[in-house]
């Protein structure tokens, strides 16, 4: 392609400022914190309580599962640079603190679920031993979501006092659209009957919306490393889908694909859709943002469970 502005470029003065122009105009714009966050989610939550005034860089990327993350050599050169550095804790992503030290990251570690009512859930560890921990998908609770916000606010207010109205107002609008959304799933939830409640998904990671809105999430594959779930996980599952009365058995984006496919031929189960748990879609998919995952959860969720029979 022809540069449309060779004229520009005749004489060496012009160049010179051209060069000048291009270089200095987007640092008029630089973001006065720096966010680097250690999964998506929380990424969009950074976004819109910072506004304008932040940007994020989320480490573990939409569609990739935070659990089994190993972290590359570039993610210790940004935290060292970032501003702030926000992870949800409760066991989620114990890689970020690890990372943070050894770059020589200074500033505040925000642990996004700091306040919460943690859950109890069932696990397998290493051997395959059973064992209690707990579970870390706390943000599938709005209730939580909204304590996360609060936490994400007051650690900006604190990097970055000037901006302090900024975020407060921007905390008091999403607030509003996280009532909305929590009244939503409530109102939904309540208009289906008791024995159309039951459900199964691929991994333990709907404990919290199970608890905060009276489903009942069958998930027999276990927390750990669950987007590489052992053959003995999958025969549960399996055989779990055959003999339960569920009505509908829901994937989850961070699985292997060819497991999914494994799942469903064998089990001959009704595929009630997929569902987001660890991490949102790309832009262009159905789950940009923290709530239209919810939103695209609820519905999905909804749609099979009001029609799916057994
Ligand atoms: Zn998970």
């Amino acid at each position: 392609m022809r540069f449309p502005f060779r004229f520009l470029l005749r004489h060496a003065w012009q160049r010179v400022f051209l060069a000048f122009v291009l270089f200095i105009v987007p640092d008029a714009h630089a973001a006065e914190v720096e966010i680097i966050t250690s999964f998506s989610i929380l990424a969009d939550l950074a976004r819109q309580i910072g506004g304008g005034r932040v940007s994020v860089h989320t480490l573990v990327e939409p569609g990739q599962d935070a659990h089994a993350y190993e972290p590359r050599p570039s993610d210790a050169r940004r935290i060292k640079r970032a501003g702030l550095v926000v992870l949800n804790g409760l066991g989620f992503d114990d890689w970020l603190p690890r990372l943070a030290r050894a770059s020589g990251y200074q500033e505040k570690l925000v642990v996004a679920s700091d306040g919460i009512h943690p859950l109890a859930m069932h696990g397998e560890g290493g051997n395959g031993e059973h064992e209690m921990r707990i579970d870390p998908h706390a943000w599938q609770d709005v209730a939580n979501t909204r304590i996360y916000a609060a936490n994400i606010a007051a650690a900006l207010i604190a990097a970055d006092p000037a901006g302090a109205e900024t975020y407060r107002a921007n905390t008091t609008r999403y607030r509003a659209a996280l009532d909305a959304l929590d009244d939503d799933i409530r109102a939904a939830i309540a208009s289906l009957p008791q024995k159309r409640r039951r459900v199964v998904s691929s991994h333990d990671a709907f404990g919290y919306f199970a608890r905060a809105y009276g489903l009942t999430f069958l998930a027999p594959v276990g927390a750990a490393g669950h987007s590489n779930p052992g053959a003995r996980d999958v025969a549960r599952l399996i055989e779990q889908l055959r003999n339960e009365k569920a009505h509908a058995v829901f994937i989850e984006t961070i699985l292997d694909p060819r497991l999914i496919e494994r799942i469903r031929i064998e089990s001959g189960a009704a595929m009630g859709g997929t569902l987001y748990s660890d991490a949102l879609s790309p832009p262009d998919g159905p789950a940009p943002t923290y709530i239209a995952m919810m939103r695209h959860n609820l519905g999905t969720l909804m749609v099979a469970l009001a029609t799916h029979s057994h």
